[in-house]
């Protein structure tokens, strides 16, 4: 059996009076139950301190940490800035190299869309970035493109005018004219289909354009005879050779010795009936020389 009641007693030194505490027994539950809520109260409260310590220190190092990537972000958009100044100078070049080799602009080539000052907003930073760095790969693709498509008309005018028969194919003196003329045989009035360059026998007849040897043969007309074929729509013709040096599907360049000049076939005196068909049809040579 528990007592239903308890006395504390406090009992001072000295002469003083003792006090006396009866409390009841719910009294006294009542205490104790008060006491560890306190308790728990206190250890709660401690807890809740150190977190938030804990969190202030963390809030901290987040800040710095933000500060140090924000500087990071802005040192990055100052060199891309950098970059985008170069591909800038480059379109412009590219620009003027595409005016001279005749050339349209390129499609949406728009270099106002890019740039600006670096922006220091931290919360467009990073998306800002990003544009830019896609915009600049645009830039770079659009260059790549153009510098082909340069590269490619260059090519093609290099080799047409390696192709364009240009120049004397032997060192002689012109005797007969392109045009129509009186046949020196039966005198009657007849296309003459080239020009007539008499020079002594032996001498070196040269292609005058880079080309393929397509006929090597002797034909009642021009006596033995070379054609080369220069790609763009261009033959040469050289006839009435004495000699010939090269093979059919042979490749030769301008200034190349391809025969010697002659008299063969219908002619009058040693000479070279030279012609220049384009596509397939004779053209003036004096206009090539
Ligand atoms: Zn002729």
């Amino acid at each position: 059996m528990t007592p239903k009641r308890f006395t504390i007693m406090v009992i001072p030194e000295g002469s003083h009076r003792v006090r006396r505490f009866v409390l009841k027994r719910s009294s006294v539950k009542r205490l104790v139950a008060l006491s560890v809520v306190l308790l728990l109260a206190v250890v709660g409260l401690g807890a809740d301190y150190l977190r938030t310590q804990f969190d202030r220190q963390e809030l901290a190092r987040l800040q710095q940490e933000n500060t140090l990537q924000r500087d990071q972000l802005q040192r990055l958009a100052v060199s891309l800035e950098d970059v985008r100044k170069e591909i800038v100078i480059l379109a412009q070049n590219d620009a003027k190299v595409r005016v001279m080799a005749n050339l349209a602009k390129p499609k949406s080539d728009s270099l106002v869309g890019i740039g600006g000052p670096a922006e220091d907003d931290a919360s467009r930073g990073f998306s800002e970035v990003q544009r830019r760095i896609d915009e600049v790969r645009r830039q770079i693709d659009l260059r790549r493109e153009s510098q082909e498509e340069i590269q490619g008309i260059l090519n093609d005018q290099r080799s047409l005018l390696a192709a364009k028969p240009t120049g004397w194919p032997t060192k002689g003196w012109m005797t007969s004219n392109f045009g129509l003329r009186r046949d020196p045989f039966n005198k009657q009035r007849k296309m003459h289909e080239g020009l007539d360059i008499a020079a002594r026998t032996g001498t070196p007849v040269t292609a005058t354009a880079d080309g393929i040897v397509s006929s090597v043969r002797t034909a009642p007309g021009y006596g033995k005879m070379v054609v080369i074929d220069h790609g763009y729509g261009y033959r040469t013709y050289y006839g009435h050779n004495s000699k010939n040096f090269v093979k059919v599907g042979q490749r030769v360049k301008r200034g190349d010795r391809i025969a010697a000049v002659g008299n063969t076939g219908r002619s009058t005196g040693s000479h070279v009936h030279y012609e220049i068909r384009l596509n397939g049809v004779p053209v003036n040579p004096k206009k090539y020389l």
